[in-house]
């Protein structure tokens, strides 16, 4: 195989022109000579000869298409059939608008009309063609992915090119498949069950874009493009798709990126990162499973940029702050300050204090978010040991937890030293852990929270009731309180007066022994509510939003008196 080296060995590149014209060939010749090396061929047999005895170091062939001996198409045939000749670009020169297309089909790179044009353009021509050829030898030499069977990127994106060549006019449309969490799937099941659902979810996309026009690859492990004529509708395809996980017994989820109607002009891998955002839009949210491209996520994938690109400086600028929210025990006739939340804020030099919802899912796909919150947590516990000290007075601080959090393996040191080294003890920090945490992967995160447990720390599961644990689960879950999630205090106190999931959240608490705790609290109206049901911790606007640290004092302070 021809390495890149070997082709510019003597420091130009070797070029082969091969027209039965003498006077094409000088022209070529005199056109290119200053920086090529120049071979050149009068006839097909001729030229063929002179690429296989040149093939390691030969970077492109100019093929003249009708040559005695053998035509320009008839050379092109046997390169193809030949595995150590065929990846040497070919450039066609043509006076003929049909064999142009031929040949292109043939796997040739690109085609110079005769007559010839500017000298620049048939250079300009030639090196983009070289350059193609040796990146796509640099990525792969291979035109098929081996577990799918589709095309690998380099000929998907070369095909698309070449089909938008042909059909100019033709509106396009560009999709990304990406499957949710995947690499949770191949840690649950195994690599085989894997590779299992990738070559199902390729075949179904073969079968459903199988037609002419429309290209299928993979690009990365879990991620599928297709390249097709426009369509308005493409749900019954991801509901194809979806059948075929399910039949497997695998639950996943699948979600398309579309790029409707693509704009030429842009190229062809920046219309896919456009069906990418897309489909990252929506990446978690589990009821959504089609997302269109347009113009403002572009700006709110920039924004997301800048926000993952200035961590480090906004970390070591302090341009982070901890917040806190504090929780009122409700069970006697006084609310009595039981303990808080801390909720982390960054205060931006330009664009002012934005909110964790914002950045936290941002940093969480990033893998950020272990530095932020190893930072939220060291800066909460010097605040608990901080008013210990200067008020004689603290509360028992949660922190919150990120998935990714509960499967480090040093988690639990570095818990134990941040509370070591403030003087403090895990009473006086407690752990927010959200349901979907333990959904994902029950059994080694519910090792991970009893080891926790054993440890001394307080475990609160937030967000209940929007992670489905199965109620088998949840009679073996290590918590020490439940949080429910904010969206039954919404619907119970919506036009619908549902109280029922509140009532049923409590009742799993008794079973378990351990507290409800209810957040988003905004009004006297449902606080009252909560109370009447057995809701014995609220947290909320109604009491208080989250504050800084210096006006959280006041709390304590009441606390005290
Ligand atoms: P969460 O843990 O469910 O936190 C509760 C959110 O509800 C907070 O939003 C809080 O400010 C807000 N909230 C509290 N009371 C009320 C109320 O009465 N009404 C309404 N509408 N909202 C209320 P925030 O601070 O914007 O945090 C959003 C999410 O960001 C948190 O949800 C949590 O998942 C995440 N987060 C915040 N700080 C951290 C952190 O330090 N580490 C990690 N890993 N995640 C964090
Ligand atoms: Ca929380
Ligand atoms: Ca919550």
């Amino acid at each position: 195989m021809k390495s890149y080296t070997d082709a510019i060995e003597n420091g130009k590149r070797q070029l082969l022109v091969a027209d039965d014209e003498f006077v094409n060939r000088e022209m070529l010749g005199n056109i290119l000579e200053s920086e090529y090396d120049i071979l050149k061929a009068e006839d097909g047999e001729m030229a063929y000869e002179m690429i296989r005895q040149n093939r390691n170091t030969l970077s492109l062939i100019l093929l003249d298409l009708i040559m005695p001996k053998l035509t320009g198409i008839e050379l092109l045939n046997r390169l193809n059939n030949d595995p150590e000749l065929k990846g040497i670009p070919v450039i066609v020169l043509t006076s003929d608008q049909d064999s142009e297309v031929e040949s292109l089909k043939k796997g040739a790179y690109d085609f110079i009309p005769k007559p010839y044009p500017q000298p620049d353009v048939i250079k300009a021509r030639i090196s983009r063609s070289i350059e193609l050829a040796e990146d796509r030898q640099i990525i792969s030499s291979t035109e098929r992915d081996e577990l799918t069977g589709l095309f690998t990127i380099e000929y998907f994106y070369r095909y698309c090119n070449q089909y938008d060549k042909f059909y100019p006019l033709q509106d396009m449309d560009a999709l990304c498949f990406d499957i949710n969490h995947f690499h949770v799937l191949n840690e649950r099941f195994g690599m085989a069950k894997g590779d299992e659902i990738l070559k199902c979810i390729a075949g179904r996309l073969e079968k459903a874009f199988g037609d002419t026009g429309s290209f299928v690859c993979r690009k990365t492990a879990d991620t599928f493009l297709v390249y097709c004529p426009h369509h308005d509708d493409y749900s019954h395809i991801i509901d194809e798709v979806s059948a075929v996980i399910e039949e497997l017994e695998a639950a996943v989820k699948v979600r398309v990126g579309v790029y409707s109607f693509c704009d030429k002009k842009l190229d062809i891998n920046a219309r896919f990162d456009r069906a990418k955002i897309a489909a990252d839009k929506i990446r978690n949210n589990y009821s959504v499973f089609i997302s269109h491209f347009d113009e403002a996520l572009i700006d709110a994938e920039l924004y997301a940029e800048q926000l993952v690109d200035e961590f480090p400086k906004a970390l070591a600028e302090n341009q982070f702050r901890v917040f806190f929210q504090p929780k009122y025990d409700v069970r006697g006739d006084e609310p009595v300050l039981s303990s808080a939340e801390a909720l982390v804020r960054w205060f931006h030099p330009s664009l002012g204090m934005i909110s964790p919802g914002v950045f936290i899912p941002l940093f969480e796909e990033d893998g950020l978010i272990a530095q932020l919150d190893e930072f939220v947590w060291r800066r909460t516990s010097e605040t608990i040991a901080d008013w210990k000290k200067r008020l004689g007075v603290s509360v028992p601080i949660s922190v919150n937890l990120s998935r990714a959090e509960m499967y480090d393996p040093g988690l639990i040191a570095k818990m134990e030293k941040i509370t070591d080294d403030n003087g403090i003890t895990p009473k006086d920090l407690y752990l927010e852990i959200t349901e979907s945490a333990y959904v994902s992967d029950s059994d080694q995160i519910i090792e991970r929270v009893k080891t926790l447990r054993e440890h001394g720390f307080f475990i609160e599961m937030d967000d209940f009731g929007s992670g489905y644990s199965s109620l088998n689960m949840i009679s073996e879950l290590p918590v020490d309180a439940l949080k429910l999630d904010m969206k039954f205090i919404r619907s119970a106190f919506d036009k619908h007066n549902d109280t029922r999931m509140i009532s049923i959240v409590i009742d799993i608490a008794d079973y378990l022994g351990v507290p409800v705790i209810a957040e988003g609290v905004e009004t006297e109206e449902q606080y009252l509510a909560l109370k009447r049901l057995g809701c014995e911790i609220i947290q909320g606007y109604y009491f208080s939003k989250p504050v800084p640290a210096d006006e959280f004092e006041q709390f304590l302070m009441q606390k005290r008196s």
